[in-house]
């Protein structure tokens, strides 16, 4: 990030909001002080400087410009994205908006763009407008449309605002629709299951003996070995997010309806680290209790069908009949309660 001080142009974004198509230079003002473009809109350090804007948000590929001449006093971000519908935004979706939310605060208008300031840098400004507006990802990419017309961002970007929406215009690392998500990605990156990231990996229970308060322990019903923790679970009945990870696999209605927990006869959770050896360069198979062997469940990293018809992918699945829930009681330390 760039970062410099000393000028101020603030107050001169009034000259383009009048007439953006030429004084701002191949961008488009979408709100007041905040510009979309493609990489036209950065090739002139001029053209910012005509529309006011000392910040400049850069989605792409490559950094839209190099420090130095013309743009002296100028703030920026990049952020490192192919426009594919795989590419991860959501994970940075907060800095982004961050940065622009920052940066008007202080009277800079902003721009942000992408090459062509179609796909990427639209879905940027709409997260950032469906976050200040507090409005549903459809209801400010409409709004953005009727501003920017050729806007069209690709289909895997409009799901990731969907999730964005969903958690409540912030990303939660520890929410199951976030875990469920960074899995996905994980598959769609490591098709040979290789380098499995360690941060993919839900800490082993056996090595914490402090539990989080209403933190319920899974047990093996064999052997007693804990297994995982209720905060792995990645519940596909609760809430909107088994609707939103529908986009891939047709689902039964059943599923949506119900929203009860009778049906699922397993728990689908979060890879735990005593997996890791099992899950590497297969793409399904049993998952054994790293004690006694017993087997608790299955896996597959393209998705597995729950007992109530909800597809999850990638699955890791143990059967509900297999553990035994117990109670942590954080004062004790490691004691455990049955349920
Ligand atoms: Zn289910
Ligand atoms: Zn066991």
């Amino acid at each position: 990030m760039l970062e410099a001080q000393g000028l101020n142009h603030g107050g001169e974004r009034q000259t383009a909001a009048t007439s953006p198509a030429s004084s701002a230079g191949h961008t488009v003002e979408v709100r007041p002080g905040l510009y979309l473009g493609g990489a036209a809109a950065v090739a002139e350090p001029d053209h910012l400087k005509e529309a006011g804007i000392t910040a400049v948000l850069t989605v792409d590929s490559e950094p839209g410009f190099q420090a130095g001449a013309g743009f002296e006093g100028l703030r920026s971000l990049f952020v490192p994205a192919l426009d594919e519908p795989e590419t991860d935004l959501l994970s940075h979706l907060d800095r982004c908006v961050a940065f622009i939310g920052q940066s008007r605060a202080e009277g800079r208008a902003v721009l942000v763009h992408c090459h062509a300031g179609v796909s990427r840098s639209v879905a940027v400004v709409t997260a950032f407008i469906m976050k200040t507006e507090q409005l549903s990802f459809e209801k400010a990419y409409e709004n953005l449309q009727t501003v920017k017309p050729e806007a069209k961002m690709n289909e895997g970007f409009e799901w990731q605002l969907k999730l964005y929406e969903t958690m409540g215009y912030e990303v939660d690392p520890s929410s199951a629709i976030y875990k469920q998500y960074r899995l996905q990605k994980v598959t769609e990156k490591y098709p040979e299951l290789r380098n499995l990231p360690q941060e993919l990996f839900a800490v082993d229970p056996t090595t914490i003996s402090q539990g989080l308060k209403d933190d319920i322990l899974y047990k093996c019903r064999k052997c007693r070995r804990s297994l995982f923790r209720s905060s792995s679970i990645l519940d596909h009945n609760e809430g909107s997010g088994p609707i939103a990870f529908a986009h891939k696999r047709p689902s039964p209605s059943l599923a949506l309806t119900t929203g009860s927990q009778v049906q699922c006869t397993s728990y689908f959770i979060e890879p735990v680290q005593w997996m890791e050896s099992t899950l590497l360069g297969v793409i399904d198979g049993q998952l054994l209790c790293p004690k006694c062997s017993a087997k608790l469940g299955s896996f597959n990293w393209y998705g597995e069908q729950c007992s109530c018809g909800r597809w999850v992918t990638p699955a890791f699945q143990i059967h509900k009949n297999r553990v035994d829930e117990m109670k942590m009681l954080p004062a004790l330390g490691s004691q455990t309660r049955k349920l």
